[in-house]
C-alpha cells in the first residue's frame, strides 16, 4: 500500500468533531472539518461524528448539505459514521423523529437509542474484523444497534449477545460505539486505509 496521505473530512454540523479530527490525525490522515457543500470537493473520505442524529439531520438540510452528501456517497466516497453517524449512514431507521432524514448508503435498518434506559451508556470490549491487536474498548452512549442488514453488508462486530454493532458495505463503515473517545486509533486507521485504497483505485 502506498504511503500517500488521504484528506478526510469530519462533518462539522454538530457532535464530537474535535475528537474525530484528532483520531484521524493520529491515524495518519490529513483531517479537516466540513461545513459547506463546496468543501466536499476537497476530501477523499468523510467521518460523520457521534452526537445527535436528529439535530445533525436538521442542520444538514438547513445548510444544503444533504443532497450533496448523498451524491458524493453514491459516487463512491468512503464514509465512516460512529453512533449518530451510523444512524446517518443507514438506509432505514427505527425510532427516529417523524421528519428525520438520513444520508443513507448502507443497506441496513438501524434502531436509535436501542439499548434502552437500563443500559443507556456502557462500555464493552469489542472484537472488530479488520482491526488487529485485540478487542477495542467500545464506548456506547445512547447508542443505536443494527437491526438487520442487506446481502452486501458485512458484519464486523457483535456484542456477546449477538447484537450487531459494526458493519461495512464497500467503502462505508459504521460503528454503534465511539472509538474517537478512547485514544485508540485502530478503527480510524482501518478507515484511513479504506480511503487510501479508494483513492489509489480512482487514480489507477
Ligand atoms: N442517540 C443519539 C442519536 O439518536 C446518538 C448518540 C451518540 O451519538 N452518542 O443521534
Amino acid at each position: 500500500m502506498s504511503s500517500s496521505t488521504p484528506t478526510i473530512g469530519v462533518l462539522a454540523l454538530q457532535g464530537d468533531v474535535r475528537e474525530h479530527l484528532a483520531a484521524l490525525a493520529g491515524a495518519g490522515a490529513q483531517a479537516q472539518p466540513v461545513r459547506r457543500a463546496e468543501e466536499l470537493a476537497e476530501i477523499d473520505g468523510l467521518v460523520i461524528p457521534g452526537g445527535e442524529s436528529t439535530t445533525m439531520s436538521k442542520l444538514a438540510v438547513i445548510f444544503g448539505l444533504l443532497e450533496p452528501l448523498r451524491e458524493r456517497i453514491r459516487g463512491g466516497m468512503p464514509a465512516y459514521g460512529s453512533c449518530a453517524g451510523m444512524i446517518m449512514l443507514a438506509d432505514k431507521i427505527l425510532d427516529g423523529r417523524a421528519d428525520q432524514e438520513t444520508i443513507g448508503g448502507i443497506d441496513m435498518i438501524v434502531r436509535r437509542n436501542a439499548f434502552g434506559r437500563q443500559n443507556e451508556s456502557f462500555e464493552a470490549a469489542v472484537e472488530v474484523t479488520g482491526v488487529d491487536g485485540g478487542p477495542v474498548e467500545g464506548v456506547f452512549i445512547r447508542a443505536p444497534w443494527v437491526e438487520s442488514t442487506g446481502s452486501e453488508v458485512e458484519t464486523l462486530a457483535r456484542l456477546d449477545d449477538g447484537t450487531v454493532v459494526a458493519v461495512r458495505q464497500g467503502g462505508l463503515l459504521a460503528t454503534s460505539f465511539h472509538p474517537e473517545l478512547t485514544g485508540d486509533h485502530r478503527v480510524h486507521r482501518l478507515f484511513t486505509d479504506m480511503v487510501r485504497a479508494a483513492k489509489e483505485l480512482g487514480r489507477a
